[in-house]
């Protein structure tokens, strides 16, 4: 079967091309220049005959997909900016967000008519309520929704214009399941909190770290002599990401499915790191050794991902330290 994958070239990208291609099916991965796509051929050379690429230089364009669907079997949408180096919040999170997604959408309707299941990758974000801070006592699951606008996220000014980017492109993927004609195919999104553990080998380099991979490298870079504040208490490996948008492809149920391996803190980072990993002692900050600077917050109900998916967590340590151990090999390798 032939696989469309959107957004491999990034963190979670090249982790979920792998596992697709280990388990034999052939992906048509897409970018937005030919260096991006071959870099992707060249770190899954093992898997050559599989693999092709794609430009798509722009995913907001009308028909921008039309010629990347053509004979596939099945759609992974990843391809979205996450980032806070942006200036306008509709031109660089909003539109690529929600026009990529209706693009890609619509594209599979006129033009792939194999298509039955079509994987989005959202977030938390889509479904945290985050101007209720930590919300103590409360259970996220996956009836619930931010409740961020069009004009909140367009309007905002304290960093949650992202989440609302999130939010808004996956409100309208299934409103376009349920009320575009022709559409012949379910979806799932996968929902995970912020997402950690190791660059697949060979894909990136410490200059050129993604988001949520450069919060914890600030954190042994021996840039900062304290330990930030921890804004967001969960966490989930990379490698479960992946492997749960290659299992929500290959169930039938149109769902959402939150991901969430448990609580994060950046002390417990630096505590893990201080202790396990001499090298790094004198590159991360202290802080209060022992002392999670997150108190009391919200829980995170996974039951669904357990039950439907069969996925078990990578635990914090396992995590954490396979995601430092690979920065220290791309900094030897520099
Ligand atoms: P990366 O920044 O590593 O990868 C982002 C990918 O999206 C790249 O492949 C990039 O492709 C593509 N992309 C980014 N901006 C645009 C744009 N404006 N137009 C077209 N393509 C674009 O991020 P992650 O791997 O961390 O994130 C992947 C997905 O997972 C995103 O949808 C993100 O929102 C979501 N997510 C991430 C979490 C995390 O903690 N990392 C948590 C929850 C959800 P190109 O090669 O063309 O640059």
């Amino acid at each position: 079967k032939l696989i469309l994958i959107t957004g491999g070239t990034g963190f979670i990208g090249n982790h979920t091309v792998s596992q697709f291609l280990s388990k034999g099916y052939r992906v048509r991965a897409t970018a937005r220049n030919q260096d991006a796509c071959n870099s992707l051929l060249s770190v899954h050379s093992g898997h050559r005959d599989l693999l092709e690429t794609q430009v798509v230089a722009d995913i907001t364009r009308p028909g921008a997909f039309d010629t990347a669907v053509k004979d596939v079997d099945g759609i992974v949408h990843m391809a979205s900016p996450f980032t806070d180096k942006i200036t306008d919040n509709e031109r660089d999170l909003i539109l690529p967000a929600i026009n990529g997604t209706k693009e890609i959408l619509q594209s599979t309707v006129s033009f792939a008519p194999k298509v039955k299941r079509v994987v989005l990758t959202s977030s938390f974000a889509a479904i945290a309520d985050f101007s209720k801070g930590l919300r103590p006592g409360h259970v996220y699951e996956e009836s619930q929704w931010s409740p961020l606008t069009y004009q909140a996220t367009k309007d905002d000014k304290i960093g949650l214009a992202y989440a609302g980017s999130k939010k808004l492109a996956e409100e309208a993927a299934w409103q376009f399941v349920e009320t575009s004609p022709g559409v012949n195919f379910s979806l799932a999104t996968v929902n995970p909190t912020m997402v950690y553990g190791p660059a697949f080998p060979g894909s990136t380099s410490i200059k050129n770290l993604g988001q949520s991979m450069s919060d914890i490298y600030a954190l042994m870079d021996a840039s900062l002599t304290e330990v930030p504040p921890t804004l967001l208490p969960s966490f989930v490996d990379v490698r479960d990401v992946a492997r749960a948008h290659l299992l929500a492809f290959e169930t039938d149920q149109p769902q959402r499915f939150l991901l969430s391996a448990g609580d994060f803190d950046k002390q417990n980072v630096c505590d893990l790191l201080r202790d396990q990993i001499p090298e790094l002692k004198s590159r991360v900050p202290v802080g209060n050794p022992g002392k999670p600077s997150v108190g009391e917050h919200y829980e995170i109900d996974c039951s669904r991902v357990r039950s439907v998916l069969g996925i078990e967590f990578q635990s914090f340590n396992e995590t954490l330290l396979d995601m430092v151990r690979a920065f220290m090999e791309m900094e030897n390798a520099e």
